[in-house]
């Protein structure tokens, strides 16, 4: 297969168009799982974030008094907290003792502000501090390391109600950012990856799956040659018979009759081949109707031994029948078609059975189905032709076949005659002792 560029273009083509749809249905699967991810972050994010600053809303509200002014029960319920007109150290030792240890954490902050922007106090690391402009809700800030920040921005009311100011809570958004980096990075490089290992399975799935269309495809290249091969000899012996004759001058009346007679027998002999080829192929694509009737096999046999007994009586061998049943055996078919499996197989036996030798074809039942042998004593089949001799213009022996007359298609048409009728056609052999061949066709109810 491949050394055929039909089939390697088509296995190639296959492939890729796997590849090309499995590559699409990967990145459509890619991108909603990367979409899927980034959500369940960021939402994550966003709701821890409004948590804490709920919380500390909600705490710090009843303690504010004077607009702008951090009381000092804020300062003490917010360790760390570092005023801005102060210079701060890291307030690290105080992670985790508060029970908003969060804020404290590394990437976190909180911050307090003047309603006019104004920063009062940090607690945590502001990453930018030239962000004066403020505004209520959410808000993504970039530091000056390029590290995003997810802030919200909450207004803060004193205990009568009016404005204190705003309260902002952050956190960075390093994590997700180098979570979905990661992400990115896979997909970018596992996508490749797996459309070059879905093209590679492509391939190989696309030749497992040619194999049968190929032997097929190299069994009708093979049966064309070979129906080639045997049309030309019938064609060949006839020109040259003609040329021949023209190249005598004038021609006898014997040898107009010679060339008549190799002309008719080649002629013959390429109207039968036609005829079986035909027959072949219309079986092949089932346009010959089976012409159903009631056949009885036992007149079938018996007709067939008593035509065939001419040709027993030019080569002396003993031709018989037995009728092991008591009743007469019906199957639904075609007559002809029926007896033209039988007479091929009794021909073939006669054929190749030495004179002095027995040919018996034996009729009997098994269960549902009949039995038909043909036994001979014969030159027998090597084991490894039985299996051949049913294909197309097998012949164990070509020169000898020939010399018969036969075409190497006898055996193939009456294996495909026994299967169009549900049936089938085995062989069992021993070289020069004799072979059977045996068909098995289905009762009529
Ligand atoms: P052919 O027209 O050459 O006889 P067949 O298809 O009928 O073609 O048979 C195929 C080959 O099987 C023959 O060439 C022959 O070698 C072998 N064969 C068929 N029947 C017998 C038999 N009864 N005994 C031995 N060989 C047989």
């Amino acid at each position: 297969m491949h050394q055929n560029k039909l089939f390697n273009q088509t296995r190639g083509r296959l492939a890729g168009w796997y590849a090309g749809v499995m590559g699409v249905i990967l990145s459509l699967s890619g991108l909603v799982t990367y979409q899927m991810v980034a959500y369940s972050h960021w939402h994550a994010v966003e709701q821890e974030l409004e948590s804490v600053s709920g919380t500390l809303h909600d705490n710090l509200e009843s303690k504010l008094r004077q607009p702008g002014k951090l009381e000092p029960s804020v300062e003490a319920a917010l360790p760390g907290l570092c005023a801005a007109n102060q210079s701060c150290i890291s307030q690290s030792d105080n992670a985790g003792r508060h029970i908003l240890g969060i804020v404290q954490q590394n990437g976190y902050y909180l911050r307090f502000l003047e309603q006019s922007g104004q920063a009062i106090a940090l607690l945590g690391q502001y990453p930018n501090e030239a962000s004066a402009d403020i505004q209520e809700g959410w808000q993504t800030v970039k530091g000056s390391d390029g590290t995003r920040y997810q802030q919200i921005s909450l207004l803060l009311k004193t205990a009568d109600g009016t404005s204190w100011g705003y309260m902002q809570v952050g956190r960075s958004l390093k994590e997700y950012d180098d979570h979905l980096t990661t992400l990115r990075w896979l997909f970018l490089i596992g996508l490749p990856a797996g459309i070059v290992l879905v093209g590679g399975t492509g391939w190989w799935l696309a030749g497992m799956s040619m194999r049968p269309i190929y032997q097929s495809y190299e069994r009708m290249q093979q049966f064309t040659a070979d129906a080639a091969h045997e049309l030309r000899t019938p064609v060949a012996a006839i020109r040259a018979t003609v040329e021949a004759a023209q190249d005598i001058h004038p021609l006898s009346e014997a040898e107009v009759q010679d060339t008549l007679a190799v002309v008719a027998r080649q002629n013959k002999r390429l109207a039968q081949l036609v005829q079986d080829l035909l027959l072949l192929s219309r079986m092949d694509q089932q346009t010959h109707p089976i012409k159903h009737s009631a056949c009885c096999l036992n007149d079938l046999v018996v007709d067939l031994v008593e035509e065939l007994f001419v040709l027993e009586i030019a080569k002396a061998i003993k031709l018989t029948h037995q009728i092991r049943v008591n009743e007469p055996l019906f199957v639904m078919g075609d007559e002809a078609q029926l007896s033209r499996l039988i007479s091929n197989l009794i021909t073939n036996a006669l054929q190749y059975t030495p004179d002095g030798g027995k040919v018996t074809v034996i009729l009997e039942r098994d269960d549902h189905h009949a039995l038909i042998h043909v036994q001979d004593t014969g030159i027998g089949i090597a084991p490894a032709n039985q299996t051949r001799i049913f294909d197309r213009f097998y012949r164990v022996n070509s020169d000898r076949s020939r010399h018969t007359g036969g075409s190497g298609l006898g055996l193939a048409i009456a294996r495909a005659i026994a299967r169009s009728h549900q049936g089938d056609l085995k062989v069992q052999s021993r070289v020069n002792e004799g072979s059977t061949f045996i068909v098995r066709l289905p009762l009529k109810d």
